[in-house]
């Protein structure tokens, strides 16, 4: 699961939608595509053996008729048990292959009703007495809308309804005798009542379930008290972006952002302002960093921040700086110890590297880690930028510097 970044208010969507409840069982739009593509892939093999177990279900009701109910197993029954519910039924196994699932979504939602139509064309076309048995297998085909099928619980009572509506008409069409048409209405509604119920919670369930494990990915992956990225989220984040980078053969701009005199911060307005101010910084720059969901943006370590821009080349990367300075100093958090502006500010460095086959992210990220010394050395609230040929030069001078120091 790629971790998602929270949003800017500081309370995910997802512990959001946890918050607020979903009543009507959707979730917002993108946490809804998420959920329905994992539930999905989740239940591909009880979806095969629902829809198998249809089908042995339908060749054991087609012995019954002939056999046990004696009815007449030509003409109309035969072309909707062999020209409509088996060739459906047997499509929809063909579809729960790994390789042709995707298809198997579309289908089901046309497959459902029309199966359940066709029921009651089985009933309608049944000889006498027999149509109450034949209508009775609509209780079976409630349920199995229900829970077999892996509809939602919206699809399965839409399906569930159009079966209803196909059967008042069929019963009034055909004058089925008040007598039955009262019993089996009661015995639908009753299925319906009871199935339904089951699949809404089944469902709330599944989804409050994805919710919890979302949520707890994000606590595993985001730093508490800036809602950024944690370290090793970021490993993995970078190493990935890296990866790619090298499949698609883009640059790779890292952002190094550190608060300048964030000691003198806390010595000055106590560590529980220093962390309001921390949280605040880190929201500026992930605003100014942008919300593309290929971007990287992690606390590094105390008041240091990262950020990991593919595609972003040297122009981008001091676009993104520029944006970040701007935004932090719009906070305007005062700061009367800083020896750089009565305000907080960043000190920021930025590399860029084409990421060769083989190569390591180590590299570009302590380039930008030397270029943020620079920045520090430069007298802060500003960035500097280091090219890959620059690093062996500006190490060896910042060395000396440092020594001297
Ligand atoms: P420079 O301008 O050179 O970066 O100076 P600096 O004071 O910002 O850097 P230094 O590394 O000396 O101090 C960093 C401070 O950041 C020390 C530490 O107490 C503080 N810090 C680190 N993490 C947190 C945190 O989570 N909350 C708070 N309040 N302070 C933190
Ligand atoms: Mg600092
Ligand atoms: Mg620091």
């Amino acid at each position: 699961m790629t971790p998602a970044t929270l949003p800017q208010e500081g309370e995910s969507l997802v512990a959001r939608t946890l918050r607020t409840g979903f009543p009507r069982l959707r979730f917002p739009a993108e946490l809804e595509r998420e959920f329905v593509t994992e539930y999905r892939a989740s239940r591909r093999h009880l979806v095969r053996i629902g829809v198998c177990l249809a089908l042995a279900t339908i060749i054991g009701l087609a012995i019954l008729d002939r056999w046990l109910l004696g009815a007449d197993a030509h003409g109309v029954p035969d072309a909707i048990r062999f020209g409509v519910h088996i060739p459906l039924v047997s499509i929809a196994i063909v579809l729960t292959t790994q390789r042709l699932y995707r298809w198997y979504w579309p289908f089901v939602h046309l497959f459902a009703p029309l199966y359940g139509l066709a029921t009651v064309l089985l009933a309608v076309h049944a000889e006498g007495t027999l149509t109450s048995y034949i209508y009775a297998r609509l209780i079976i085909a409630i349920f199995f809308f229900y829970f077999m099928l892996g509809l939602s619980f919206t699809a399965a009572l839409r399906t569930n309804i159009v079966t209803l509506a196909g059967f008042v008409i069929a019963a009034v069409a055909t004058g089925l005798s008040a007598q039955s048409a009262i019993y089996l209405s009661f015995l639908f509604v009753c299925a319906n009542l009871y199935a339904g119920a089951g699949c809404y919670w089944l469902e709330r369930a599944n989804r409050v379930a994805f919710l919890d494990r979302r949520l707890l990915n994000e606590v595993a992956t985001h730093d508490g008290l800036t809602g950024l990225l944690n370290r090793s989220a970021l490993e993995g984040g970078i190493h990935r972006i890296w990866q790619q980078a090298i499949r698609d053969g883009v640059v790779v701009t890292v952002v190094m952002i550190d608060i300048d005199h964030f000691k003198a911060y806390n010595d000055r307005y106590g560590h529980q302002a220093g962390d309001a101010c921390l949280r605040d910084v880190a929201r500026a720059i992930r605003r100014a960093a942008g919300s593309r969901p290929s971007d990287c943006v992690a606390r590094y370590g105390g008041e240091e921040m990262i950020a990991v821009l593919p595609g972003a080349d040297r122009a981008g990367g001091e676009q993104v700086a520029r944006a970040m300075l701007a935004e932090v100093a719009a906070l305007a958090i005062s700061h009367d110890r800083s020896l750089t502006q009565p305000h907080v500010t960043v000190s920021i460095g930025v590399a860029t590297m084409v990421p060769q086959r083989g190569s390591s992210h180590d590299r570009v990220v302590r380039i930008a880690d030397r270029a943020l010394y620079i920045a520090k050395e430069q007298g802060r609230n500003r960035h500097a930028v280091l090219d890959e040929s620059d690093f062996g030069e500006a190490t060896s001078v910042l060395t000396a510097r440092e020594l001297r120091a």
